[in-house]
């Protein structure tokens, strides 16, 4: 069976700098606490790790001394939760991907002009969150073509409406919720530099290059990662079957036999070694960037 690996693949700058970030705050008071709000990366595997050098995860600050010291995480908080960590005199430590940061920035600027701002993205989660607190009155999350209607429903004057994004959805995610805000009579735009971060629209490009060249692709990463979950769906709408994969250890549990060429691939908090040990477990040497 030939093996073919995605370039690129696996973690982005976002994640690898707010694991930078964690290290620092883990070194710099050995002993105490590194209270985390939420998985600091939707990767188990990393998030373990570091919870074997102190850190501890919420997913309500309330559960955080007084005074302590508490990471934001890659995926941002909504202002809300910034006014309850300055309520709790918590120390912050901000590991928002500057990325995630720039959406934020466009929805308050949107919701100053008094627009309507339809959030295409997956309801619940974590960034999704945290860009819809910085206008909730403004913001609604258009993930299903019921949820245009919603919004149009919800503003019934408005004519023109802004339209930002997860920064790990696809393009073709975006290019259909855009057709269905024009179906139910709104003029959506776009910021000028759109949402989908760069690590994410590289990474699906490599995976629909692969998906040209396999008969079959593994994704590996995390259940919990929208953006592995999206290299997936890439791969299957280019017409490759794919999987996603959460451990190397796992492979045992899919039918390879009959593939041919089998393509690779890991999103974006998923670490190297674990692509390593998968290839390892292939018989096939890491690739030629490691
Ligand atoms: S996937 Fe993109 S937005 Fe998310 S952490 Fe990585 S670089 Fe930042």
């Amino acid at each position: 069976m030939q093996i073919l690996v995605a370039t690129p693949h696996g973690m982005c700058s976002g994640v690898a700098r707010a694991l930078r970030i964690a290290a620092k705050a883990l070194e710099d008071a050995p002993g105490e606490t590194l209270w985390c709000y939420h998985k600091l990366v939707h990767n188990e595997h990393v998030v373990n790790d570091l919870r074997a050098r102190g850190a501890r995860f919420v997913d309500d600050l309330a559960e955080i001394p007084e005074g302590a010291r508490v990471l934001f995480s890659a995926h941002g908080v909504s202002p809300a939760v910034r006014a309850q960590a300055a309520a709790r005199n918590l120390r912050v430590i901000d590991a928002t991907c500057p990325f995630v940061a720039k959406v934020h920035a466009e929805a308050r600027a949107y919701a100053a002009r008094g627009l309507p701002i339809a959030l295409v993205g997956h309801k619940g989660h974590d960034e999704i969150l945290g860009v819809l607190g910085e206008a909730p009155d403004r913001i609604r999350v258009v993930e299903t073509p019921q949820d245009a209607q919603t919004l149009r429903d919800d503003f019934p004057e408005a004519r023109e409406v802004a339209l930002l994004s997860q920064t790990t959805v696809s393009q073709a995610m975006v290019e259909a919720r855009l057709a269905d805000l024009r179906a139910v009579g709104l003029e959506p735009f776009l910021p000028d530099r759109r949402d989908i971060c760069t690590a994410t629209q590289e990474r699906q490009d490599a995976v629909r290059d692969l998906a040209a060249q396999a008969d079959r692709i593994l994704v590996l990463g995390s259940v919990t990662s929208s953006n592995s979950k999206r290299l997936v769906e890439v791969a299957e709408n280019a017409g490759c079957p794919a999987t996603l994969i959460a451990h190397p250890d796992d492979l045992d549990a899919h039918d390879l036999s009959g593939v041919r060429t089998l393509g690779l691939t890991s999103g974006a908090s998923t670490p190297e070694p674990l692509l390593h040990a998968l290839l390892a477990r292939l018989g096939a040497p890491p690739p030629p960037s490691a």
